[in-house]
């Protein structure tokens, strides 16, 4: 789950880093009272779950409140990679002298939460770590022991060479730790965390994504979901139980299983194709998943040829076979959809489908090229 970045400040706020002081809008009007509160230049910033907002028009500093107005109107209409801008956070604008990246993510190799931190920050770290990679210092934490001080300091070197300054970063990245951690984060991230000119160190950005799987047990973390903010099909697919990731190609994927939904997005890259979306109806074969499926695979409109893969172990083919039947009655299909299943109760899965129009077939890799030559156009 994405957060906003005035969410991630506040649970960062509560943990101890120093970031200057906030309010969200989501109107102009709100905006210049904000501006207008705080005095000063302030910031006005697109709350989107989306990086590089700056680069992207999302990120202004406005000298006065009339000023925080006009530009808040403006932002108020953006969209950014995809996400309209609802809302927007008015801050007191600092002085900025460095601007350093400190990162943490979860790291499969290592099992471990690992640091990124870099003096070379406020710009994509990915483009960084790819031209200097010397300037990026990776560090994994033993959940055991936590951020070690000795540890932090090594990292608060790394990023100042002023004592003064490498103590304060220290600090903040183990308050970042601890927020990581106990808000079950899967990605926490300062960029730009930047020094003033008089010497201070303060996080201006904040962003954290939260791992789904820990939501159940933190409420609190899970009450930050903003729905209007996600793209519609997911919020559709979480809804209907299903797991569900929108992705940029054509050929829509109905799978059963994350394993068997992976295989097939590679075979379908294989074969020349791009899924649009991963999508796993899950083991159980209820048809009224299959249902929510093809609603949500249809909807989108990049959608050239719709597959299903289908494996029936516990999942029951037929089921999924009633389920194809009752979606297309409901919604009757405007792109081709191809039809691989194979396993349980196969036979009656074929018969149903055959009886109500359709054919399908039991080769994965003979249904996989025929999705993608039918979405890119090159079917026979
Ligand atoms: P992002 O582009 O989505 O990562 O948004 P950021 O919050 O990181 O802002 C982008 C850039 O705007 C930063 O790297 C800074 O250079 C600049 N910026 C953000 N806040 C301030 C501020 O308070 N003062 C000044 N002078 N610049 C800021
Ligand atoms: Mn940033």
């Amino acid at each position: 789950m994405n957060i906003h970045e005035y969410q991630a400040k506040d649970i960062f706020r509560n943990a101890g880093i120093p970031i200057p002081a906030g309010d969200v809008a989501t109107t102009a009007a709100d905006a210049e009272a904000i501006a207008r509160k705080f005095g000063g230049t302030v910031v006005v910033k697109a709350q989107v779950h989306a990086g590089g907002r700056g680069k992207a028009g999302g990120v202004k500093l406005a000298k006065n409140p009339t000023e925080a107005r006009e530009i808040a109107e403006g932002i108020l209409e953006l969209t950014i990679k995809g996400f309209r801008v609802e809302k927007v956070l008015i801050t007191p604008a600092a002085d900025i002298a460095t601007e350093a990246y400190v990162g943490i993510i979860v790291d499969r190799a290592s099992k471990r939460a690992v640091f990124m931190v870099s003096p070379a920050g406020g710009i994509d770290i990915e483009e960084v770590a790819a031209a200097t990679p010397d300037k990026i210092m990776r560090l994994p934490v033993d959940p055991r022991y936590g951020l070690l001080s000795y540890k932090a300091m090594q990292m608060g070197f790394f990023l100042y060479p002023d004592l003064k300054q490498a103590r304060a970063a220290a600090k903040i990245m183990q308050q970042l730790y601890q927020a990581f951690i106990t808000s079950g984060a899967s990605l926490a991230e300062i960029n730009p965390l930047v020094t003033t000119p008089g010497g201070d160190v303060q996080a201006l950005d904040a962003k954290m994504v939260v791992d789904d799987n820990e939501l159940d047990r933190r409420p609190d973390v899970a009450a930050l979901r903003d729905e209007s903010s996600e793209a519609p099909s997911e919020v559709d697919a979480r809804n209907a139980n299903l797991t569900f990731i929108k992705l940029d190609g054509n050929v829509g994927c109905v799978v059963n299983g994350a394993g068997l939904a992976m295989a097939t997005m590679d075979l379908v890259k294989y074969y020349g194709g791009e899924p649009a979306n991963f999508l796993d109806i899950g083991g159980s074969s209820n048809p009224e998943k299959v249902v929510s499926a093809l609603r949500i695979i249809t909807s989108d409109p990049s959608v050239k040829a719709i597959l299903f893969n289908i494996f029936g172990g516990i999942t029951r083919t037929d089921d999924v076979a009633n389920g194809i039947v009752t979606a297309t009655r409901q919604n009757p299909l405007t792109v081709p959809i191809v039809i691989r299943l194979t396993g349980t109760n196969e036979e009656i899965a074929l018969k149903i489908l055959q009886e109500n129009g359709f054919s399908a077939m039991t080769d994965m890799d003979e249904a996989v090229k025929k999705a993608v030559a039918l979405a890119t156009g090159k079917a026979a």
